[in-house]
Parts: structure tokens; C-alpha cells; sequence
């Protein structure tokens, strides 16, 4: 019972499915199957027809010689014939011989005809006698006439007195001197032998129009099932030239499309809102949990975007991790918060295979009311988008006047950058860092410049954070190392030199080793390398930034935080880190030269803290005396800024150490022609 319960259980689907199969190829193709269903009821019908044909033609020839033959029988059988079919009264011996023929033959009943025609004799009617009349069987005048015989194959299925089927056949009686006396009328039993035709007909009726259908039908099902494939296989054409393979949302062109058909069906009224929505760092996603998960997290954005659209517009993939939104008939401050609930919908933990990321888009928003051209729009939206990356990602911008300048101006920055470091169009400028307690120079810090004609010349504070961004800041920040030390050289054992670390160099893990790598090979002693880095390094625990400060503060190197002020100001940064220096931002003397109490407190209170801490303190930004004397007041160990000299090429920086008497011409000359010639390079 089990057994028979899973029997069904199992194959109850396959049954379900294949019925639903049929049903669906039903449905799909009636008109064949009403073409088939009448071909074979045609078919049947024709062959019905011929075959029955066929049998009675058999019997009816059949019953034609058996006729003649019966009648020679019965005339050479029956004495004095020739009375019978003249008077049409057997005689007592006639009547017996007529019953043993009739018995012992499939005849059940003969008519004899007189030479006119006249029936005279009726073999199953006793007592037979004609009153002969005018009435004439004009039949069997003609057999009688010409010889030759009629016959005719009947059903007796409505005569309860007549076989099923039986044929008459009327055929000249010839006396023993060959003389034509009058014609006989033979019916013949055919039932039996019907029946046997039947039987042996009966397979071709009901195979041949199998056979028609089927050869008929084994083409056409294979051209149905083709036609089906081909069906399939357009819809799926159409599907891939339509939809995106990996998300499913809209492809670049038919979301393009789309959008210029709702342009050119826009009535001035409706407004038509674009989204530009891009995935921020999805190339570190990818690189960093591989391009399975890449795809999946695409597929979940996609998904998002769709759902909490809904019916209200639509969403494609541009491709890569960028993603285009189009909405119709929503009020601005509508648009607006629908692209927030985006962004802060998207900017929740996604979690695939044990792993969790909280990931974010950035969003660049145009509503138009107007009607504009597709392309003015797309570059818009495009503006807005760029606009919410280089502003700090997981945002929303919208478009506004002037983003095209904003643009414009970055292009150019990246352009300069990729020139200058193509061909190593970058020089570093040093800025003196004083000692607070002799005045003389302590340090420089390296600044990077780019050579080019630009006036104002580009600072690296606008176009640093385009190199972090076009992926050029590890190499761009070697090289400053590298030209640096190289300078640095030059100058005396007492003098260090300040480089400053973008964040982003302390991705790859591999920031120490560069030094130690390049510190080898240039012979630069460790202690007079100084790192400067700001706290939104420490801010990405992901990279690990606290082991790599140590190895390299345990290398020799000085780790000086810088911008102190600006950013967290945490406490705990400050401790947890192995800082040796505290760079105190300029903006605090810039404050102190509007408001002198309060400022001189904070930075004070900022020198007090890192000395408690074990720091050396350093004061940016000095352009004036006054600034020196508030330093001097709160014990502030160095100083910086234009006050005591602005950032320099190498060779002044020289010339400046050898005016302050820092250092000698003697000690320059102590660093070796190798080192001279390197500098030429800075
Ligand atoms: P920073 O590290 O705070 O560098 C000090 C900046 O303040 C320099 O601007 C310097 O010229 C300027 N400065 C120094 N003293 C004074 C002063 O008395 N008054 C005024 N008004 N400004 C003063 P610069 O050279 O334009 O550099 C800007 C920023 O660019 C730097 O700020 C630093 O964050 C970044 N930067 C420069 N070179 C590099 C580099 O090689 N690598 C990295 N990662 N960042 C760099
Ligand atoms: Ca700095
Ligand atoms: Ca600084």
C-alpha cells in the first residue's frame, strides 16, 4: 500500500505535468489538431467507403459466376425445365429436387422469368402462381434478351426474412439443347462471406488511416515542437536584447529607449525625474570578496531598486556596477525622497555565504520639467552622480548650475595628473619646520607640486584626492618618498624630513616594506623619516592601519598626526597609535587672529595634552609674530609656516640650511657625488 502510495505519489506530477503539456500543445495548436482529427475522420470515411465497395464488388462477381452456374445446375438438375418456366407449376419430383438444391447451396430463394419477362415462379412462396400480366421485369427481359447477367449485392439487415447481406443475381436458363427458355432470379447467401472479407479488410480500415495520421503527424509534431523551440528561443533573444543578463532589470538600450519615447510623449506638464546611480567601491567589493559575491550583491541592488520603485517607473543597468532610474509624473520633493529612501535602503548589511557587507550607492539626481533633449539629461544626471562621489559617496546630489564647471575643472585635474605622471612631471617643494628652542631648521616637510603652466598652479590638496581617486595615489606617494629621501640626503644628519601618507596607501598592506625596500636602497637612516598622516586614516579599521604604523614606527620612522583638530580629535586615536608628533592645524591660528583668548586657550590646552602624552608638538600655519609669541607662551616644540619660510624647491632648501648655518657647504659636499646627481632628478 505504501509502496503503491509513493507509486502515485511520485508519478501523480509526471502525469499532472504531461496532461498539462498536452493541454498547453492543445491549446497552442488547435487548428492543427482539428485538421488531423478530420483528416483521419475523412480518411476513415474514404477508406470505409472503398472497402465496403470493394466486398460487394468481390461478392457480386462472385455471386455472377455462382449464378450462371447455379442456373446450368438447375437446368441440367430439374427434368422438363422447359415446363416449369412456361407454366411456373413444379411438378411433385420438380418440387423435391428444388428443395434438396436449395438446401444443400447458399441459394434461399429463386424468381424464374418467362422469355418476356414475366415472373412465373417464386421458389419461398408455395403455391406460386402468376396470372401473367402486362407487368414485365424489364431486367430480366434484357438478361434474357442478351445473355448477359445482373447482379446486385443487398443488406437484409431491416428484412427479418433476408440474411444480413445476400445478392440477386439474374442469369439466362439454358435447356439441355443450349437453348435460352427464360432468365432465373438467384438469391445468394453472402453473409458469411462477407464477414470473412470484412474480417480480412478490417486491419487496412483501421491501419491505414493510423498509418495517414501518423505519417502525417510524426512531421508535422517534430515541425510543431521545432516551431516551439524557435518560439523559445526568439522570446529568450528578445528577453536578452531587452533585459540585463545578470540582474534582469532593463538593458542600457532599452532603458534609453524607453526614456526618449517618454521625451517625445512628455506634455510640458509631466515631470520626468533620472536617477545616475553607481555602487561606491564595488571594485573593492569584487576584489576583496571575489566576483561571485560582486554579482550577487549587483543582483540585490537591482532587486531593491525594482521593489521600491514598483509600478512608478523603471530601472536599468548601464552596465558594470552602474545603474539608471527613470521616473514619470512625481513632484521634485517627491523625486527627492524617493532617491533617499534608495540610498539609505541600499546602505544596510547585505549578508551572501557568511559574509557580511554594509555597502552604499552614490545617487545623481535631474528632475526636468521642460522639454529637453535625452542627452542633455543622461549628462546632467551624470554631473549630479559625479558630483555625489567626489563629495563622499553614499549620498545624494542633485544637478544644479555650475556642476559643469566643477567638471570640467576635475577633468582637467585628471588629465594634468595622468601627463605628470606619464612622464614624471612631478616635483616636491620643502617647507622648513623650526625649532622652537633654537630657531633653526629641525625639518622639512616634502609637499608635492606638478609641473605645469596652470596659473594658480594646481595644490595638491585638489588634486591628491583625484589621485586617490583614479587608483594613482600608492605609486604618485612612492615616488614623493622616493625624491624626498633623495633630497634629503643632502642635508645633514640633524635634519628630517616630513613625508605625508594618504590614507589609501595604507590599503594594500604594503606601505612598509615599500620604505624599508626604498630606505635600503637609498642608505637613509630610519630616524630621520617622518610620516605624516591625518585621522582619517585610522578611521578604515579594515586595513589594518595599527600594525602597519607600528612595524613602521618600530622601523625608526616618526609617526606625526597631522591636521590635529580638524577631524576626530579622539582621544583615543592618540593613544591607541604610536604618534610621536602632534601637528596642530592652521586653522586654530587663523581663529586666533579673530578671537586671541579663546584660541590661545584651545591651542594650549592641545600643546599641554601632547606633552602629557609623550608628543612633541608642532604649530602649523605661523605667518606672524604674534603667532610665534603665543607658541613660545604655550611651549610649543616646532614651528611651521610662511612666517619662517614657504614651501621650496630642493636646491633653495639647501641654500636656506646653509644660511641659517645649519649646515655647511662641507656637509653637502660629505653626501657624495651619488646623491648630487640623484638630486638633480627632485
Ligand atoms: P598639509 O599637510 O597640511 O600641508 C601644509 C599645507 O599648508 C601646505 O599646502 C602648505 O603650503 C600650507 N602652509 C604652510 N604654512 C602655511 C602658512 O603659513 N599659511 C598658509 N596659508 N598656508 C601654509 P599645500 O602644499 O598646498 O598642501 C596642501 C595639502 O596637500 C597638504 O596639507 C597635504 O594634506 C596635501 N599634500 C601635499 N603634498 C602631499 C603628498 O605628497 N602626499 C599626500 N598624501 N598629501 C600631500
Ligand atoms: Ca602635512
Ligand atoms: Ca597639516
Amino acid at each position: 500500500m505504501l509502496s503503491f502510495l509513493i507509486r502515485v505519489r511520485i508519478r501523480l506530477p509526471i502525469v499532472t505535468r504531461l496532461f498539462h503539456k498536452i493541454a498547453r500543445l492543445l491549446k497552442e495548436q488547435v487548428f492543427a489538431f482539428l485538421f488531423v482529427t478530420f483528416l483521419m475522420l475523412g480518411i476513415i470515411t474514404g477508406v470505409h467507403y472503398v472497402l465496403e465497395n470493394t466486398i460487394d464488388n468481390t461478392i457480386a462477381e462472385r455471386a455472377e459466376k455462382g449464378g450462371f452456374k447455379w442456373a446450368k445446375f438447375f437446368a441440367t438438375k430439374l427434368p422438363n425445365i422447359e415446363v416449369l418456366v412456361s407454366t411456373g407449376i413444379p411438378t411433385e419430383r420438380q418440387e423435391e429436387i428444388i428443395q434438396s438444391i436449395i438446401d444443400a447451396d447458399d441459394v434461399f430463394r429463386f424468381l424464374i422469368f418467362d422469355p418476356e419477362g414475366h415472373l412465373v415462379y417464386v421458389s419461398d412462396i408455395e403455391e406460386y402462381r402468376i396470372e401473367r400480366g402486362p407487368n414485365v421485369n424489364e431486367i430480366a427481359f434484357d438478361v434474357y434478351s442478351t445473355g448477359k447477367s445482373w447482379v446486385e449485392v443487398r443488406s437484409g439487415v431491416d428484412n427479418p426474412h433476408r440474411p444480413v447481406a445476400y445478392a440477386q443475381t439474374i442469369v439466362p436458363v439454358v435447356s439441355q439443347d443450349d437453348v435460352r427458355i427464360g432468365t432465373v432470379e438467384v438469391f445468394t447467401d453472402q453473409t458469411k462471406i462477407k464477414d470473412l472479407l470484412r474480417t480480412q479488410f478490417q486491419p487496412i480500415l483501421y491501419a491505414l488511416p493510423f498509418l495517414c495520421a501518423m505519417l502525417y503527424l510524426i512531421p508535422s509534431l517534430g515541425f510543431v515542437l521545432k516551431a516551439n523551440q524557435l518560439r523559445k528561443r526568439a522570446l529568450e533573444v528578445e528577453h536578452l536584447n531587452r533585459y540585463d543578463t545578470l540582474t534582469g532589470v532593463l538593458n542600457r538600450g532599452t532603458l534609453t529607449k524607453h526614456l526618449d519615447t517618454q521625451l517625445k510623449r512628455k506634455k510640458k506638464a509631466i515631470p520626468i525625474g533620472v536617477m545616475f546611480i553607481d555602487v561606491d567601491k564595488f571594485k573593492e567589493i569584487n576584489d576583496q570578496y571575489g566576483h561571485e559575491f560582486g554579482d550577487v550583491y549587483l543582483c540585490h541592488i537591482a532587486d531593491k531598486l525594482q521593489t521600491i520603485l514598483s509600478k512608478r517607473g523603471l530601472v536599468g543597468r548601464m552596465g558594470g556596477d552602474e545603474f539608471v532610474l527613470t521616473v514619470q509624473k512625481l513632484t521634485r520633493t517627491e523625486f527627492v525622497t524617493l532617491a533617499e529612501v534608495l540610498r539609505s535602503k541600499i546602505n544596510r548589511p547585505f549578508r551572501h555565504r557568511g559574509q557580511t557587507i554594509v555597502g552604499s550607492i552614490s545617487i545623481g539626481c535631474y528632475h526636468c520639467k521642460d522639454n529637453e533633449l535625452l542627452r542633455d539629461i543622461v549628462h546632467k544626471a551624470d554631473l549630479a552622480l559625479y558630483s555625489a562621489k567626489t563629495n563622499g559617496r553614499n549620498r545624494v546630489e542633485h544637478y544644479c548650475e555650475g556642476l559643469e564647471g566643477i567638471q570640467a575643472r576635475r577633468r582637467l585635474i585628471e588629465d594634468h595628473l595622468q601627463i605628470a605622471f606619464e612622464k614624471d612631471r612631478f616635483h616636491i617643494q620643502f617647507q622648513p619646520i623650526i625649532n622652537a628652542t633654537n630657531k633653526k631648521v629641525a625639518g622639512f616637510e616634502a609637499l608635492l607640486r606638478i609641473d605645469t603652466d596652470c596659473d594658480p598652479p594646481l595644490s595638491p590638496a585638489e588634486f591628491i584626492p583625484i589621485a586617490e581617486e583614479i587608483g594613482l595615489i600608492d605609486e604618485i606617494g612612492l615616488l614623493v618618498l622616493r625624491k624626498s629621501i633623495v633630497q634629503a640626503k643632502l642635508w645633514p644628519d640633524n635634519v628630517f624630513i616630513s613625508v605625508n601618507l594618504s590614507p589609501l596607501q595604507f590599503r594594500s598592506g604594503t606601505i612598509f616594506q615599500k620604505t624599508r625596500n626604498l630606505l635600503d636602497e637609498l642608505g637613509f637612516p630610519t630616524n630621520r623619516l617622518e610620516f605624516e598622516i591625518t585621522e582619517s586614516t585610522l578611521a578604515n579599521e579594515d586595513f589594518n592601519v595599527a600594525k602597519q604604523l607600528l612595524d613602521l614606527s618600530e622601523l625608526g620612522i616618526t609617526i606625526a598626526m597631522d591636521d590635529f583638530g580638524t577631524g576626530y580629535s579622539s582621544l583615543g586615536h592618540l593613544w591607541q597609535y604610536p604618534f610621536d608628533k602632534l601637528k596642530i592645524d592652521r586653522s586654530f591660528l587663523l581663529g586666533f587672529d579673530d578671537n586671541h583668548e579663546r584660541h590661545r586657550d584651545i591651542i594650549e590646552t592641545i600643546v599641554t595634552l601632547g606633552h602629557k602624552m609623550g608628543m612633541r608638538v608642532v604649530a602649523e600655519g605661523i605667518e606672524k609674530e604674534d603667532h610665534v609669541n603665543l607658541l613660545e607662551e604655550v611651549k610649543c616644540d616646532l614651528y611651521q609656516g610662511f612666517f619662517f619660510g614657504k614651501p621650496m624647491s630642493g636646491a633653495l632648501a639647501t641654500e636656506f640650511l646653509l644660511e641659517e648655518g645649519v649646515c655647511s657647504l662641507k656637509a653637502i659636499a660629505d653626501q657624495g657625488v651619488d646623491a648630487h646627481d640623484k638630486a638633480g632628478a627632485v
